[in-house]
């Protein structure tokens, strides 16, 4: 990315629309660079970004841009993987504020949409209706529908529901000259339009815009007569310049001018116009009635080839989707730990490929008939008992699941080469599948590379991406090399080049060698009739650079990364800093971090809707900080502080990015390298040695307390630290933790029962949270293990030379602590001190195999994660191996046998709320199974992302708000509908906090759970 300095327009302009704009206006280096990227291997910085809040904004800005000469580049996810959404340009982001739902028409089944509404948000709105918008694809949970119109995108299911031109009835534009439009059906006599301004198709809807409809604009209407012109002019050459396959994206979209064609609707042109004609304002759309039913067959087959003959035939059967799945892929999945039981239950043996087949007919009998007759089919094409048929709908979720997946299990491999899309949606006609896929194989191989094969077999549009390092020169004229290859084969089985992701600056400069020059030179007279300057989005479809024009790249010739030293172990990855770039560069701008539901990343983004407050913005600031092009350190500077924020380092990325980007651990790194040239300000410290601290403060429990409980105290106190006065601190407790009487009770001690054969000893961590605020928690978890018989021993700074003899660690007189207080303010060497004090202290009993048994998900989970980076070695991973969650050991002592429910009893409903770092690594099942050890009761966990509070986040003023908007997002609501008498457990520390502030009520830790139903009396252990 050329690294620029704003020009004086661009200055200007950024002037203008500062003092004219209610949205944002967002010109900086750092937000400009993140806007410089999609989910392309480009990246071009714009020349600054508008986010408007209303359609006012929409025009002042096309307007402004206009007039400074600038050209406008329209934005919704920016997931776009050809580079449509990369430009020197202005960029317009919809994807904040301009996303409502306008109006939904059941008995017509249409509805009007804002541009920057997400998919998957829009279905959910529309599911009370029975309707939804079926254009289902990938990233559904991040594309909005100004990007699915704009890049003419395609679903899953495209064989039954066709793409978003056979979806799309109408949409309210804004040309480059300012002058409005309708774009909707219109018959050859005009008649329609000369009411232009009341719509032509359901004008009630777009009446009801708050804007009030479009404009009547002669000049507009001249544009409508010229382009039906040229559709009568050229129908000759238009009728065959296309092939006839359902999967053609590519170009503009003229062959909906045909005369022959009927009634022509002029919003399927706007259709895959990737923004280089008009902005869209208001879209109207087709809903389809929900599926009532469904049924999957999963087709086996033992040759790739042989898979790819069969979709010719298996459509006659007239399914709504025929997916793919090759073997990379299914081994791949099969090794990640989420996808393994899926592929274990659903897959028989080692097939070579697999098709997955759905019927989605009103009547589940009709979906099985057919289930049944696609068995048949595949046993006359010989492949007898081949389909595993999934009738229930959990099911059918998991596979499609891994489906959806598909890229994302593929792009998650660490190394320089990255499976690159340029080729990845070629569609060929069925007869042709079996020979183009292996004749691309052989391409592939012939360039020393290799692709995974997934997608679209219904349609011919296989998604494949062979395996390169663009940032070598060699790979990129590799990349040409296939691309030219590829295409040619299309060419001449009269495929198409452009079957789904669009064309932006990957394809359309091929536009000329696939549909032939005087093809390009129509696209370029519509371009021109509609915007005769080239201000939209220029680049794209018509007049396009070179596809492998490295200056665009955004690995371009001068990426340097220079030396880097970094405070943790990246040695998973390549690259500078011992890995660290290697992790950073594994943002590919898919998106996922964006999904605004459902799991956890990114809480942050949900709440703010800033590209900024996202993982993707956070790790494109940090690619391009460390690579120069933010300016000299750019790492450790403000605005990188401020990119990171408002991470609340909920690890939610870690799991959920596809990638693993681990922003909470780089958020670290950046603190630590701030902390280098900063003072750390005084509630950090405060915070970052509690642990230090906390045995002498505990002594002034009553005093500490009573002094927060003054009036007007807590305010001084935000004056003077910065903690918020909105909130209350959590109170000392007079009596920290102790852990009392032998290692193992006896059998009378506190009604203990009898120990459970061969019950081991275990050794009990002590967070600094639990033993000093809220020590009853760690008192529940000994009386809940020594009553299943379980020896407990404190795992302390004396046991570090073994089985409990004196001292002899550095800093033995205070308690052990995981580093994590340390770790986020960035501490990081104080924070590996606290680490080699624990392994120590570990390392006797970690050699008797004890389990180290935690409370605190934060601090336990701390020792299976930071641990090991801060202290690589045999000892580290040891200790990861046997540090458990108090639940997860007792999970796991069922899954060994050695214990049995019931271990009590307490009936009544109990809502579970996960800490964040729970999810992240995967502990909630084994904490729902110990609770399920509870005889009667009923629980719930509650679908949250981050609770808010995450440590010292919320007790900060400046980020009070978003804590408690976190909050607000899930977790608080639906604690406040649950009934007055259900339990609420939480077991994080700050989560209990966050519910006892945002609601009124009182969460407990689960030890207590546990330790309150066993003490009700019922529950016995059956020794196994
Ligand atoms: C992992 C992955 C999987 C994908 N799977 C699919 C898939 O299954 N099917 C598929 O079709 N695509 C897929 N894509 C591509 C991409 O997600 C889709 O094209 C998506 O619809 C783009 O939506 P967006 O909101 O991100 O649009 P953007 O990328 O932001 O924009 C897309 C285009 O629309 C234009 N645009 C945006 N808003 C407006 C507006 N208001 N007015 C005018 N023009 C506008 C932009 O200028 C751009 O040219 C996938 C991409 C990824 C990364
Ligand atoms: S951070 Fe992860 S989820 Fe987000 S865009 Fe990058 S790769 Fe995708
Ligand atoms: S750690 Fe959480 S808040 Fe931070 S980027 Fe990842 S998902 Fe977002």
């Amino acid at each position: 990315m050329p690294a620029t300095n704003p020009t004086p327009t661009s200055h200007h302009l950024a002037a203008r629309l500062a003092r004219e704009l209610e949205g944002e206006v967002l010109f900086d280096r750092f937000s400009r660079g993140r806007y410089a990227t999609d989910a392309s291997h480009y990246q071009i910085e714009p020349v600054g970004v508008v986010v408007p809040k209303t359609d006012a904004d929409v025009r002042m800005a096309l307007a402004a841009a206009r007039e400074e000469g600038v050209p406008l580049l329209p934005r919704g996810g920016g997931t776009s993987q050809s580079g449509q959404t990369v430009g020197r340009a202005l960029v317009m982001d919809f994807s904040k504020y301009l996303k409502r739902l306008i109006s939904v028409d059941p008995g017509a089944r249409t509805c009007v949409v804002e541009p920057g509404i997400v998919l998957e948000d829009l279905n959910r709105q529309l599911s009370a209706t029975g309707l939804w918008f079926p254009v289902d694809v990938s990233t559904a949970s991040r594309a909005t529908i100004g990007g699915m119109a704009g890049n003419n995108s395609c679903g899953t299911r495209s064989i039954r529901y066709g793409i978003m031109r056979d979806n799309v009835m109408s949409i309210a534009a804004i040309l480059a000259d300012g002058s409005e439009l309708n774009f909707g059906e219109v018959g050859r006599n005009l008649a329609p339009l000369g009411a232009i301004g009341a719509p032509p198709a359901n004008p009630a809807s777009f009446a009801a815009t708050p804007a009030g409809g479009v404009s009547a604009d002669p000049g507009a209407l001249g544009l409508v007569r010229d382009m039906l012109a040229l559709g009568r002019r050229e129908a000759a050459h238009i009728a065959q310049a296309f092939p006839q396959v359902s999967r053609r994206v590519g170009g503009y979209l003229i062959d909906a001018l045909l005369p022959a064609a009927g009634p022509v609707n002029l919003a399927t042109l706007l259709c895959g116009s990737e923004g280089t004609l008009a902005v869209s304002r208001r879209i109207e759309l087709k809903l389809s009635p929900l599926p009532k039913n469904k049924a999957l067959g999963i087709c086996h087959f033992g040759s790739f080839r042989k898979a790819m003959q069969a979709p010719q035939h298996i459509v006659k059967l007239k399914p709504v989707a025929v997916e793919v799945v090759d073997r990379t892929l299914i081994e791949l999945a099969r090794a990640i730990g989420m996808f393994r039981p899926v592929i274990e239950s659903y897959v028989r043996g080692e097939p070579d490929a697999l098709l997955l087949v759905e019927f989605a007919e009103d009547e589940q009998a009709e979906n099985l008939r057919r289930l049944a007759r696609l068995d048949e089919l595949l046993a006359d094409l010989g492949h007898p008992n081949s389909v595993v048929k999934v009738a229930d709908a959990a099911g059918q979720k998991a596979v499609w699941d891994v489906r959806a997946s598909g890229l994302n299990i593929m792009m998650s491999m660490k190394s320089e080469g990255k499976p690159v899309s340029f080729i990845e949606d070629c569609a060929v006609p069925l007869e042709h599948l079996a020979d183009y896929t292996e004749r691309l194989t052989a391409i592939f191989e012939k360039h020393g590379t290799r692709g995974t094969w997934y997608a679209h077999a219904s349609v011919g549009c296989l998604h494949v991406r062979p395996v390169l390092n663009l940032k070598l020169e060699k790979d990129a004229a590799t990349m040409r090399a296939i691309a030219e290859a590829a295409f040619a084969m299309v060419r001449e089985y009269k495929g198409s080049h452009s079957g789904e992701h669009g064309d932006g600056l990957v394809r359309s400069e091929f536009h000329a060698s696939m549909y032939g020059t005087h093809t390009v030179r129509l696209f370029e007279e519509v371009k021109d009739r509609f915007d005769p300057k080239g201000l939209m989005n220029p680049g794209k479809i018509v007049r396009s650079p070179r596809m492998d024009d490295r200056a665009l790249f955004r690995f371009r010739p001068s990426y340097r990364v220079g030396p880097l030293t970094m405070q943790f172990d990246w040695s998973a990855y390549p690259g500078a800093g011992g890995g660290f770039q290697g992790a950073v560069e594994m943002c590919n701008n898919n998106g996922e971090c964006r999904k605004l539901a459902s799991e956890v990343m990114c809480p942050s983004f949900r709440v703010t809707g800033n590209e900024r407050d996202v993982t993707r913005g956070r790790a494109n600031t940090l690619r391009l900080a460390i690579s120069g092009q933010l300016g000299p350190d750019a790492f450790a500077s403000r605005e990188m502080l401020e990119t990171m924020k408002l991470c609340v380092s909920c690890k939610g990325c870690r799991r959920e990015c596809p990638t693993g980007v681990d922003m909470a651990k780089m958020k670290i790194e950046v603190l630590a390298a701030a902390n280098k040239q900063r003072r750390l300000p005084l509630r950090d410290r405060l915070i970052a040695y509690l642990p230090r601290y906390a045995p002498y403060a505990a002594r002034l429990a009553a005093l500490i307390n009573a002094a927060n409980a003054v009036l007007g105290a807590a305010r001084l106190s935000e004056r003077l630290t910065g903690f918020s006065s909105k909130r209350p601190l959590p109170r000392w407790h007079p009596r920290p933790f102790r852990l009392a009487g032998e290692a193992r009770a006896s059998a009378t001690e506190g009604g203990a029962r009898a120990a459970v054969a061969g019950a081991p000893e275990v050794a009990l961590f002590a967070d600094t949270f639990n033993t000093y605020f809220e020590p009853e928690n760690l008192d529940a978890a000994v009386e809940v293990l020594r009553r299943l018989g379980y020896g407990v021993r404190l795992l302390s700074a004396e046991t570090g030379k073994g089985g409990g003899g004196r001292a002899a660690l550095p800093g033995a007189r205070h308690p052990l602590c995981c580093g994590r207080t340390f770790l986020s303010a960035g501490l990081v060497e104080e924070a590996r001190a606290e680490a080699r004090r624990l392994l120590a202290a570990a390392r006797p009993l970690l050699d008797r195999g004890m389990a180290i048994v935690g409370l605190e998900p934060s601090c336990l989970l701390t020792l299976r994660d930071e641990f090991v980076s801060l202290l690589p070695g045999a000892a580290s991973e040891r200790l990861a191996s046997q540090a458990l969650l108090l639940e997860e050991f007792l999970a796991r002592e069922v899954e060994t046998g050695r214990l049995a429910g019931p271990i009590g009893s307490r009936e009544g409903k109990l809502l579970l709320h996960g800490h964040c770092h729970q999810k992240a690594f995967g502990v909630m099942g084994a904490v729902q199974q110990t609770l399920a050890l509870v005889r009667g009761l009923s629980v719930e966990t509650v679908a949250s992302s981050c609770c808010g509070m995450a440590g010292a986040f919320g007790y900060a003023a400046e980020t009070y708000d978003v804590s408690l908007a976190m909050g607000e997002l899930s977790l608080l609501p639906a604690l406040r509908r649950a009934p007055a008498h259900a339990l609420i457990a939480a077991d994080g520390f700050s989560c209990r906090h966050q519910i006892r502030d945002g609601t009124g009520r009182k969460a407990l830790h689960v030890a207590r759970v546990l330790r309150d139903a066993m003490r009700a009396g019922a529950g016995r252990a059956s020794s196994c």
